[in-house]
């Protein structure tokens, strides 16, 4: 599933050229981005940086100050909220007290008028996609939190929309249950077909849920990918320390070509990596490398492309991961971390151990910005 990557494919959604103003403040920059059918879409980024401004104006809430916004195809601005085949579930879930599950999930439908035989079919098919059907009687205050989530998407999900909008969906559940409700909700996206955008401020989530993960800052998205393709090949520092943990070193290209050498701190050996990006000699360059690809040991390594010594400065024990804070001779210190996998048959590194880290030509990216 990449229609992202096929260039007939066409999008359900077409941003082009969108800008929000309010007054003087930009909140959407000149944003241009496709979203596909059956895709789920997650916006990320920093409080601020507009994600809710850009579903807002999917639903209709808000009207872009200059861009247009594409439905399948067609052009969304003369087409009122309750027009479009988009729904917005809410953070809070904005469910009825008074009405039970049965019929807060039927709310809608019953507006629209829709046959009561239709109704009753189409609220029960609901019931059972998000495993509610027992509690079909009870009131949202006669249930858990999770269920009241599951409700309020059932009730989103009802009218079929071709987009269901989601503002951080899952923030007022405890981690544990969070996490159950992402592969709930992957299930539920998945066997309805419907398009999902997230928003979220959990880079954890995104990469969890999302087909596709849109950085975004100051209004602008930075980089849209796979969830692996922005943790293994983020294209700044911003994206790199946004997802995931990062060593980030900066230098000086020594070399260019696609084996490019760093200079970053007297008496220390360059660093070497492999890079498909150019860029010049002198350039000031940012490396930037995860933990769990820095390998640490006790002995320096044979035929590492990248070895540095270094002492241990801090342990953090993780159960599954352990991470090493190692202090290099010039002063930086560099994150690694090893998977707890197996029984510690090899010697552990303790407080002010000295080790050696290493890390092949290929485990970091070179960054620019
Ligand atoms: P958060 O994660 O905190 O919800 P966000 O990324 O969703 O943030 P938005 O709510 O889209 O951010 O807001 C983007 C910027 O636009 C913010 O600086 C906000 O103050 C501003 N903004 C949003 N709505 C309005 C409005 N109606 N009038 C003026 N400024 C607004």
């Amino acid at each position: 599933f990449a229609p992202w990557d096929d260039p007939d494919a066409k999008p359900l959604i077409q941003f082009k050229n969108v800008t929000k103003r309010f007054g003087d403040f930009t909140a959407i920059d000149d944003l241009t981005v496709d979203i596909f059918e059956k895709e789920f879409f997650a916006l990320l980024g920093p409080s601020g940086c507009g994600k809710t401004t850009m579903m807002r104006m999917l639903a209709g809430f808000e009207t872009p100050s200059d861009g247009t916004i594409l439905l399948s195809g067609q052009d969304m601005a003369p087409v009122p909220p309750n027009q479009r085949a988009v729904n917005m579930m809410f953070q809070s879930y904005a469910l009825f007290p008074h009405l039970s599950v049965w019929e807060n999930i039927a709310f809608g439908l019953r507006r629209d008028k829709m046959p009561k035989d239709e109704m009753g079919a189409r609220v029960d098919e609901m019931l059972r996609l998000t495993r509610l059907e027992k509690f079909a009687r009870r009131k949202p205050h006669q249930i858990s939190g999770g269920q009241r989530q599951r409700v309020a998407l059932a009730r989103s999900l009802a009218k079929a929309p071709k987009l269901l909008l989601l503002d951080e969906p899952l923030g007022a559940l405890d981690k544990k249950l969070r996490q159950e409700t992402q592969f709930e909700l992957m299930d539920i996206q998945e066997s309805t077909g419907t398009t999902f955008v997230i928003v979220t401020h959990d880079q954890e989530e995104a990469m969890t849920v999302a087909s596709r993960v849109a950085v975004m800052d100051h209004g602008k998205i930075v980089q849209v990918a796979t969830p692996d393709a922005i943790y293994e090949a983020p294209n700044s520092t911003y994206v790199a320390d946004f997802i995931g943990d990062v060593n980030m070193i900066t230098g000086t290209v020594r070399a260019e070509g696609a084996q490019l050498r760093m200079t970053w701190a007297e008496g220390q050996p360059e660093i070497v990596g492999e890079t498909s990006k150019t860029f010049g000699k002198d350039q000031s360059v940012h490396f930037a490398i995860r933990p769990e690809k820095v390998s640490i040991s006790a002995e320096k390594p044979v035929d590492a492309a990248n070895a540095v010594q270094g002492q241990v400065l801090d342990i953090a024990y993780l159960g599954n991961i352990s991470t090493y804070h190692v202090q290099l001779p010039g002063g930086q210190v560099i994150k690694a971390q090893t998977a707890n996998n197996r029984r510690i048959s090899r010697r552990s590194f303790t407080w002010e151990d000295s080790v050696w880290l290493s890390w092949t030509a290929t485990a970091g990216v070179f960054l620019e910005q």
